[in-house]
């Protein structure tokens, strides 16, 4: 598919340009597909610079949907967004198709998990973490090395981030190699408790970014191959050499114990969404809703609103509730997984 200004590789003689890349590297990231996890402050970059270049397909995951707190560093999304509170993954990807027409874009509005990421992650060349969250890291720790596909861990919190590229297979160490154990609840600074100034996240993302160039386009030579970590407000860089730090004992990239992608600790039902008055209720088993169904039953409820992916219920008692087809809920205005379940019961008769 070819998209309006989208005349050939005119497009992107600039990049072909640039030797090291060139037509070849061009060629192979038309042809290749990236799924960016987390459609965040960090997703939004690295999903604006791979449509830009050219990539063949873009799979856009995210749980969440547009809120103002956001705009400050989420690049691609603006008001109109944040007011309708719809999907990242969908207004993402709208906005991209009109930057780049000729990109097949793959949004999904959903919570990735062990039981849904082998079919979202089906055909990705390379995975680049958006996400906040160590479990969702280390269950596509466990994809990539299960099916040989490199991931490019990133994180950016404060004016610090930190990011590595995983390649599975090339001896170099996974996540767990050297992050053995999950940080513990509270142990690491969040954007909520510490905030997050936006040019370090660029900063984060294009690094990755590049990396995934790098490696669709067939130059794995050029990889910095480190731990990069960088400061932009004490600016400075640190490159740890990661070469040797592959664990012969790690359960994952050694052993090839995939624990997390096959199911063996129960997903919860419901979680908080990192410090904005919001639980996620998921259903207990597999589900398809029809949102156009409930939304005419609800109207007596409240103010219904039916987007693309998403019906919302705004109750009198300031609660917010909103569901995506495949039955997940957020529910705003309260951090009790109670309230929110016994919502989500109410309203879905569960
Ligand atoms: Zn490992």
């Amino acid at each position: 598919m070819t998209g309006p200004g989208d005349a050939g590789m005119d497009r992107y003689a600039r990049q072909v340009r640039f030797a090291a890349f060139g037509a070849e590297g061009q060629s192979r990231l038309s042809a290749a597909t990236a799924a960016i996890v987390g459609v965040g402050a960090l997703g939004c970059v690295s999903a604006n610079h791979l449509a830009r270049a050219g990539i063949g397909r873009l799979i856009l995951i995210d749980r969440d949907v547009v809120e103002t707190t956001n705009l400050h560093r989420q690049l691609l999304y603006d008001e109109t967004d944040a007011a309708s509170g719809i999907p990242k993954a969908v207004a993402a990807a709208r906005r991209l198709a009109s930057i780049n027409g000729g990109v097949a874009y793959k949004p999904h509005a959903v919570d990735l998990n062990a039981g849904n990421i082998e079919t979202l992650l089906q055909g990705a060349d390379v995975v680049l973490d958006g996400t906040d969250s160590f479990g969702v890291r280390y269950l596509l720790n466990e994809w990539s090395a299960k099916h040989g596909k490199p991931w490019i861990y990133g994180a950016a919190v404060g004016s610090s981030g930190m990011t590595m590229t995983i390649r599975p297979g090339t001896g170099g160490p996974c996540l767990r190699c050297l992050f053995p154990e999950p940080p513990g609840a509270g142990a690491l600074d969040t954007c909520e408790t510490a905030g997050v100034l936006g040019p370090i996240v660029d900063l984060v993302a294009s690094v990755q970014s590049m990396e995934a160039i790098k490696l669709l386009g067939g130059r794995e030579d050029a990889l910095h191959g480190a731990l990069l970590q960088t400061d932009l407000w004490h600016t400075g860089w640190q490159q740890l050499q990661i070469g040797g730090a592959r664990r012969p004992d790690c359960p994952v990239c050694a052993a090839r114990r995939f624990e997390l992608l096959e199911g063996e600790g129960a997903e919860p039902l419901t979680a908080s969404l990192c410090g904005r008055r919001t639980v996620q209720v998921s259903p207990a088993s597999d589900t398809e809703i029809d949102l156009g169904r409930l939304a005419a039953r609800w109207t007596q409820l409240g103010i219904v609103e039916l987007h693309d992916y998403l019906l919302r219920l705004r109750r009198p008692d300031g609660l917010v509730f909103a569901l995506f087809p495949d039955g997940r809920a957020l529910v705003s205005g309260t951090d009790d997984p109670l309230t929110a379940r016994r919502l989500y019961a109410e309203l879905l008769g569960e």
